[in-house]
This record gives structure tokens, sequence and C-alpha cells, in this order.
């Protein structure tokens, strides 16, 4: 199986400095964030690829250069060997970028409240062209609503309903790789397993690649067929959903997984996540981890780990064997 999508050494980093600040304080140094520090993972075609990390971990960003929202600051992104930032031939361009699409996290905000739903799914494809008779139809029906749902406006769905035709709408440009940045998180938890399943049945049904952004482990346990854990902006585990549950190897990822809402085998709520994330402009030396980690020697607040392969399983951290 070939990668649909290669992300090397990806880096972006934001100047924050308040110019009124550095207007009154001479010489005041610029304030930069690091958002993404060094990632890279590879998603083959037609899997899962699930990015995972406590907010301000870099998962939004990452997934904003993905589809070329934002450039990086160093490193590249490649969807189907095209390198959307140093391409040069415009033909080439727009054809990569309608084989992306992309699927957010608030299915309200994301649908033009004046437009009848039939349009909003096919404005990507009508904005290039004539979009085919009946496509809005068919696509509300495959995405388990109605053919007459077209003649609707979205505030007369529900939260579950619109990701629906935020879905439809991500179909109709016959995208190759859909990045979801959180589509299930501001859904009722009982709609957030029928998106999820609907999700997964068009993938296997389009043969669709996704790289799907969640703060929660246990969203994407079932539907990825790999997850890459972030911490502070840098990858520091990638496994299976079977290895990472069964064996996880880095110290942050056995910390998110007993922060997952779970009773041990005793019926005790099992610990909270120890201590707070650390302020992301001064980043803590050597493994960022290392201020929460409850195993740090040393070397830790020194060096900063290198991801190594462990018998299938990538893991940043000195300890990991
Ligand atoms: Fe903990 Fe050190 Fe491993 Fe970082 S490198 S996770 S601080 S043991
Ligand atoms: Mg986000």
């Amino acid at each position: 199986m070939s990668d649909l999508v290669q992300v090397q050494d990806l880096t972006r980093v934001f100047d924050v400095s308040k110019p009124w600040l550095n207007r009154v304080i001479e010489r005041l140094p610029k304030a930069l964030l690091t958002a993404v520090s060094d990632v890279s993972f590879n998603v083959g075609e037609r899997t899962v690829y699930a990015l995972v990390g406590e907010s301000g971990s870099g998962k939004s960003t990452i997934g904003k250069m993905v589809v070329g929202l934002l450039p990086p600051s160093d490193g590249a992104v490649e969807i189907g060997g095209v390198n959307l930032v140093t391409e040069e031939d415009a033909e080439v361009i727009d054809r990569a970028r309608t084989d992306i699409q992309m699927i957010f996290q608030d299915p309200y905000a994301s649908l033009n409240p004046r437009w009848k739903v039939g349009d909003i799914i096919e404005e990507p494809v009508a904005s290039r062209g004539a979009a085919p008779e009946g496509l809005a139809e068919k696509l509300l029906v495959q995405v388990g609503l109605a053919a007459e749902d077209a003649g609707k406006f979205p505030h007369e769905f529900s939260g579950g309903q619109r990701q629906r035709i935020c879905i439809a709408r991500a179909l109709a440009s016959e995208p190759k790789l859909i990045v979801c940045d959180e589509p299930t998180s501001a859904l009722d938890v009982s709609v957030q397993a029928q998106v999820l399943n609907l999700m997964s049945d068009l993938k296997d049904e389009f043969g669709l690649t996704y790289l799907f952004i969640s703060h929660d482990l246990t969203v994407v346990q079932h539907i990825a067929d790999k997850i890459g854990v972030l911490y502070l902006g840098r990858l520091v585990e990638e496994a299976t959903p079977d290895h990472l549950f069964e064996t996880p190897k880095h110290p942050y990822t056995q910390m998110l997984l007993a922060a997952a809402p779970k009773i041990d085998g005793f019926g005790r709520e099992v610990e909270p996540p120890q201590g707070e994330i650390p302020d992301p402009i001064n980043p803590p030396t050597g493994c960022a981890f290392h201020p929460r980690c409850p195993i740090a020697v040393d070397r830790c607040s020194q060096e900063r780990p290198a991801m190594r392969d462990l018998m299938g399983q990538r893991v940043a951290c000195h300890l990991a064997d």
C-alpha cells in the first residue's frame, strides 16, 4: 500500500509578540511559539491516521498545513507526491487541492445559514464548473439523510444531521483525502458513534483516506489504522490502536490512557493526568514532557529524544525500551 500523505520534519513557528509592547519596551525579543516541531508521519492510501493530543498540542496546525491553508516554517507535506508549497504548476496544485477536503468541529459555523442545503453541498463543484444533475440529492442519501432535504435550510437540522451535510459537501469534490478536525466533539455522545460509523462506511465505499484529529483517544480507537500522539507540538508515539492501547510505550501516552474516563479492575476511578501543560513559548529543554514525567532522569532535561522504531511502534523517549 503506498502512502498518500507524507509529512516530513514539519515545523510551524508563530510570532506571538504584542506589537504595542514591543513599541513600549525597546529591543524586547520576539515571542515565538513553536506550535509544531519536527513532526514526521505517513498516511497510507485508504487508511485512517489519527492525530491525538491535548489542546495546544499542534494537531489543528498540522491539519491546516496538510490541506495547504497554512505554510510550514520548515519541513514539507506531500499529497500524492505533490508539495503544495513548492509546486509551481497551477494545474497540478489545483488538482491536488480538489483531492483534499476538510471537515471541521463545528457543523453550525461551517454551513451558510442563508443557503439551501443542496446549494451548499454542490457549491465546491459548481465553483469549478457545473455540478452534475441531482448530485446533492444523491450525496444526501449516501450520508443517511433524504433527497428532499436538499431544499431545506441548515437551521432545520440537528447537530449530527448538519455534520452529515458537511460530510456530503466534502464528498461532492470526490476527494482522496479528508482532514477531519474534531468532527464529532461538538455532538451529543449518542450521535458521535453514528457519525463515526457513517464516516467509516463512507471511507470503504469511496476509497477515502482520513487524517483524523481528536483530543480523545477513545474516539479514534475504532476508526484509526494508526494513531500519532502529540505533545507540545511534537510527535511522541505512533502505533496501531491495538499496540497503543495494550502496550503504550511513552509515559505521556500512558498518562492519556489513564485519563480516559474509566474504572479500574477494582471499581475505582483511575487518576486524572498530573501537572499542567508547560508554556509553549518557553517549552522545557530536552524532552518537553520531562516536568510531568514520572520516570524522568537527568538526561531527559538535556537531550531531546529522537523518534525510534521499537517493533513497529515509534516512540520518542530515552527510556522506552
Ligand atoms: Fe519521560 Fe525522559 Fe522519556 Fe521524556 S524522555 S518521556 S522525560 S523518560
Ligand atoms: Mg484544535
